[in-house]
């Protein structure tokens, strides 16, 4: 059994409550640690906690920041592989997965933002003819709460506290209770790199308690959260009465737009993993695939028989494309998607069965599915399926393909494949998204601005952005004669 702790004013500690919830391994469906089931009352001390540490955080140098969270940067680095473990372990992706992508990203944010806060200047305004010279301080919220969700657990929790850590913010954060065990790691590397006590508080609870308490604490500044759309909803409820700054990334329902001019190999291959990376959990996936009439023969019969042959397996064994979903509830969510297909008047065209792994019966796996649509408005291509899970329809008109891409209520993210230049400014300027691949997907770069529109979100995070929305600018106005 590995119990895991909160992080409160620098030490690890146990629910004041004295309860637990049970902490599950994807792969096997079998428990294999306790997490915290922490009340209003350990939220509470974590802000006290944060609430002491803020004046002298706020005011350290720089330079004193940005090293300690370089250091963090360099112990997530150099415990990569344990990390890794501990993260596939947890959510069930494959363990290549978590060593190529989530350890090194979670290690970046923190290297990124050491980095960034070294360079983050505030603006001046001359207001010529006035002889007065405008700046704007930019200074620290106070407390802040980051939540995060389980689809990429430890990269996007570091994604929100490394920014506000760097911006001079104390910090009370809480990771899924599905996927808690790198933040706890975290918090003994934030003990072993010397971040100074109350600095960082990571409080492990169930969403509409634990969550719940920090969203409606009138201590805390600002919230930055990822997840669920309809979470979302719940805690702008919460925060916006207290004009609290809040950051939300939510869900998304991304087209993949392929055009006949693209190159069809490099296409091919990034679309195989745009639709199904984790598993499909992530909120980036390009789960609506629209594809030129004339090449849409084509695209179908290759496209199938590359996702015929994506292994399924444990997530430990390097040869598994695909690991195990995140839960049995969420399994049993993604697959009710399919069980519904045909009344949605779509066709299954490979997958649409759960997988058993030998010797981890239990385990939550799921094939690849890839289901032909007939139209963009079906349950399937309108709701967030979050899962392995990929529909596909042909389109006739650039036109078509651009409302058959706007026609949601989601606005995250899209992908475009062409090679034409004047398509690409088209798309870029009209698609309702937050953000667009064009012949990539997935590629990131931490100083743009991320984030989504629609009920995708509201606000941007990443790069200046970040340090923008963890700090409250201030104008002064200065004249002179
Ligand atoms: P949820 O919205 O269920 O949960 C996200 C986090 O919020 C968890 O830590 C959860 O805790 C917590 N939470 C739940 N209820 C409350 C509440 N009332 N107050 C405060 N916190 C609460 O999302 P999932 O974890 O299921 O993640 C999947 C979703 O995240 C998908 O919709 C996906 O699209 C979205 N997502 C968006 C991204 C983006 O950048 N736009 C990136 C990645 C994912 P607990 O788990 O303990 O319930």
């Amino acid at each position: 059994m590995q119990n895991i702790q909160n992080y409160i004013n620098g030490k690890l500690q146990p629910p004041l409550s004295g309860e637990w919830i049970d902490n599950y391994d994807p792969s096997c469906g079998e428990v294999y640690g306790k997490i915290p089931n922490s009340s209003e009352e350990d939220v509470e001390e974590a802000v006290q906690a944060a609430v002491k540490a803020f004046p002298g955080w706020s005011t350290t140098t720089v330079e004193e920041r940005s090293s300690i969270l370089l250091k963090i940067a360099d112990l997530i680095e150099e415990k990569l592989q344990f990390l890794a473990e501990a993260e596939s372990k947890d959510n069930g992706k494959p363990i290549s997965l978590a060593l190529a992508v989530d350890i090194p990203r979670a290690s970046s944010n923190f290297l990124f933002f050491g980095n960034a806060i070294t360079q983050f200047a505030s603006e001046a305004h001359e207001s010529v003819g006035h002889y007065a010279i405008n700046f704007t301080l930019r200074k620290p919220l106070g407390i802040v709460g980051c939540i995060s969700p389980w689809n990429l657990p430890l990269y996007l929790f570091t994604w929100k506290i490394a920014p506000a850590l760097a911006a001079g913010n104390c910090v009370v954060a809480k990771p899924s209770e599905v996927t808690p065990m790198t933040a706890y790691l975290l918090s003994e590397i934030c003990i072993e790199a010397g971040l100074p006590e109350g600095v960082l508080n990571i409080v492990h609870g169930l969403g509409n308690t634990t969550g719940q308490a920090i969203v409606k604490h009138p201590k805390i500044k600002a919230i930055s959260f990822t997840g669920g759309t309809t979470t979302g909803e719940h805690i702008a409820r919460t925060a916006a009465p207290m004009f609290k700054k809040l950051s939300l990334e939510l869900g998304g329902k991304n087209p993949n737009i392929i055009f006949t001019d693209c190159d069809y190999e490099k296409m091919l291959n990034t679309t195989v993993r745009s639709s199904f990376a984790n598993q499909g959990q992530i909120c980036l996936c390009g789960s609506r695939i629209f594809v030129e009439e004339s090449l849409y023969e084509k695209f179908k019969t290759d496209f199938v028989a590359r996702v015929k042959a994506i292994k399924v397996g444990h997530p430990s064994q390097n040869d598994s494309n695909l690991g195990a979903l995140v839960s049995k509830e969420h399994l049993e969510k993604v697959y009710s998607y399919i069980e519904d297909a045909p009344n949605q008047n779509a066709t299954i065209l490979c997958g649409g069965k759960k997988v058993t792994v030998e010797g981890y019966e239990n385990g939550y796996y799921l094939e690849p599915t890839v289901i032909e649509v007939k139209t963009n408005q079906c349950k399937l291509n309108q709701e967030e399926i979050f899962g392995p899970v990929v529909t596909i329809m042909p389109f006739k008109t650039d036109e078509e393909a651009l409302s058959f891409a706007n026609e949601v209520r989601y606005g995250l993210s899209a992908t475009l494949w062409t090679n034409n230049l004047n398509r690409t400014m088209h798309f870029s300027n009209e698609l309702q998204v937050g953000v667009v691949w064009v012949n990539t997907w997935l590629m990131r770069d931490l100083r743009t601005p991320f984030g989504g529109m629609k009920d995708s979100g509201v606000g941007r995070e990443g790069g200046q952005e970040a340090l923008r929305f963890f700090t409250e600018p201030k104008n002064v106005c200065i004249q002179y004669s």
